[in-house]
């Protein structure tokens, strides 16, 4: 390709909306660019990298005996009503009725349409174990689309769905999926980790996510670095904190004006954060909550939503604190608090002498003895781990760190399977569930994941695995006869060799030239000047250590083979 007529039209200025480094490098470099919140244009250089992790990711399915498929994207209502979920998926389902009047999604995930396609065929235990996969545009209209390609509403993603006659060939295909992934996303270049976590909505027994380890990542992981344990934050148990006994005083309220936040109450009357129980007031589709945790912990909203059993977690308003709990916003708690579920974290029901919102205008109860002054409806593990924390496993404190979800990998059972009625008869000639699994991977966010890691100042830093062209050729001046020549017949030569490349033969000064190579992010740059005409010497700069070498003109293909590894 011809840096002349490659379209990758570069930016000067970032959009002010691009708050993260990838967003802004994929803009600035001519990657992508915005069709609507969350919905982008793929320009060729980003297409070429999407190709690249796609190659990947089939040669890995396949290399597992998954194979590939491509589903419908409309799928018809009537197949996610007979799952259940066209109520539950709620806002983020985009949904369309055709000219009839009939319903029908952007399939925001494929479980109901590949089940309701096995089903079709799949009769016998013969036909079993079977997983197939597809790579294709992902609809959810998110409530936050932002990062970019990071969180788009339209997306890439690779589903891959497993069947299988009972849980051990289940856990034989979820192993499968969980090397392909520890593969593909090494081969992309990335710093990852497999963690344990919920599986949310989608159900099932068991699941990992793929973790790609940066600051800006949206997802917290803890992990151990004396066992193996690792897990997403919001999955991550916690063991109850048992308080050394103190002796009960009694009961009383004081005097708190204007004093609200755990900051402020922990100030105004002395104590420390941890000697608070926090109330905080959720409004879900059951009815108003009020959740209970030590001040200086955080509430883990996965983990409530699962005690509770509901969909819907909402902080309630100020509004509702009044109305439904006859209470005041700041100086809420749970004596006396009537008509309100309240959910405790097992850790408050050990406290002594605390302090709590006393359900009136600047007032505040202390010596607060949880078992002696409230009954709590749910006592339970509802607390977010930190940094510290000990591990669930082996009880050594945890490392916490910051990550972005690039796959998941889910034991979904037979919840599918049952509803959707998917069953095949077995060796005795008895119907039984297929025991299903799915696996997904962010093939969009992937490639932003990976710029995440993959930058410095001056541009993107593609691993060669994934990069759009493995090398650029720059001559210094495009205008002298002799340099042109030797960049073409090295430009000729390494595309003949299979080695993808660009010629940078715009008249641009080497300055400009030479910033737009670091920017787009080729692994090598080759720079043809007075060197190679005087010497026979090619420049070849590594774009991920800067290192420089000197190569001879002659049979310099194997040379730079073996930079790009
Ligand atoms: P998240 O928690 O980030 O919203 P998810 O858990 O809902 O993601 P899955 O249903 O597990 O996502 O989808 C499989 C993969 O698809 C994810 O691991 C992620 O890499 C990718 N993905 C999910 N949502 C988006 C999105 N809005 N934009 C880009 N990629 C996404
Ligand atoms: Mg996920």
């Amino acid at each position: 390709m011809r840096a002349s007529k490659l379209y990758a039209p570069t930016l000067r200025e970032v959009p002010a909306e691009a708050d993260i480094v990838s967003h802004q490098l994929l803009m600035r470099a001519g990657y992508i660019r915005k069709a609507a919140g969350g919905i982008y244009s793929y320009l060729p250089l980003a297409l070429r990298v999407l190709r690249k992790i796609e190659a990947i990711v089939r040669e890995e399915m396949n290399a597992e005996d998954a194979q590939e498929v491509l589903m419908p994207i409309t799928q018809p209502a009537e197949i996610w009503q007979e799952s259940g979920r066209w109520d539950v998926y709620g806002d983020e389902m985009w949904r369309l009725s055709d000219r009839h009047g009939r319903m029908f999604c952007l399939g925001p995930t494929h479980e109901e349409m590949i089940t309701t396609l096995v089903k079709m065929d799949v009769r016998s235990y013969r036909q079993l174990p079977l997983n197939l996969f597809q790579i294709q545009n992902k609809y959810r209209d998110e409530i936050r689309p932002r990062f970019g390609v990071i969180r788009g509403r339209e997306f890439i993603m690779k589903d891959a769905y497993s069947f299988d006659k009972d849980v051990a060939g289940l856990a034989i295909n979820y192993q499968k999926m969980f090397d392909a992934y520890t593969k593909i996303f090494s081969r992309c270049g990335l710093n990852f980790r497999p963690v344990e976590a919920d599986s949310g909505a989608i159900g099932g027994s068991g699941s990992h996510e793929f973790m790609a380890l940066c600051e800006t990542g949206e997802g917290g992981v803890v992990f151990c670095k004396q066992c193996s344990y690792a897990a997403n934050d919001e999955k991550a148990e916690l063991a109850v904190i048992v308080m050394p006994v103190e002796t009960e005083l009694a009961l009383q309220i004081v005097d708190t004006p204007n004093v609200k936040t755990i900051a402020e109450v922990a100030e105004f009357l002395n104590v420390e954060n941890c000697r608070l129980i926090k109330s905080v007031a959720y409004h879900t589709e059951t009815g108003p909550v009020l959740v209970l945790i030590r001040g200086d912990h955080q509430v883990n909203d996965i983990k409530l939503k699962n005690s509770l059993g509901c969909l819907n977690l909402d902080m309630a308003t100020e509004r509702a604190i009044v109305e439904d709990m006859h209470s005041i916003s700041g100086f809420i708690g749970p004596i006396g608090l009537k008509a309100v579920k309240i959910v405790a974290d097992s850790s408050v029901m050990n406290m002594y002498n605390a302090v709590t919102g006393a359900n009136a205008t600047d007032k505040h109860y202390v010596n607060v003895n949880p078992k002696r002054d409230f009954k709590a409806d749910i006592v339970t593990d509802i607390r977010l781990i930190k940094a510290n924390d000990p591990c669930p496993r082996c009880g050594e404190p945890v490392e916490y760190a910051r990550g972005i979800e690039v796959g998941q990998v889910f034991k979904l059972g037979t919840k599918y399977s049952q509803v959707l009625d998917a069953t095949y008869l077995d060796e005795a000639g008895k119907a039984k569930p297929m025991v299903m699994g799915c696996y997904g991977i962010g093939v969009s966010r992937t490639m932003a994941a990976v710029i995440e890691q993959c930058h410095d100042s001056n541009g993107i830093i593609w691993p060669v695995s994934i990069a759009p062209y493995q090398t650029v050729v720059v001559p210094i001046s495009a205008k002298d006869a002799e340099q042109m020549t030797i960049a073409e017949r090295i430009y000729k030569t390494l595309s003949d060799n299979g080695i993808e490349t660009v010629l940078d033969d715009r008249n641009e000064r080497p300055g400009v030239k030479f910033k737009d190579a670091d920017l787009i992010g080729y692994p090598l740059k080759i720079t043809v000047g007075g060197k190679a005409i005087n010497e026979g010497l090619l420049e070849v700069k590594e774009r991920k250590n800067g290192e420089v070498h000197f190569i001879a003109v002659e049979n310099f293909i194997d040379d730079i083979r073996k930079l790009l590894g």
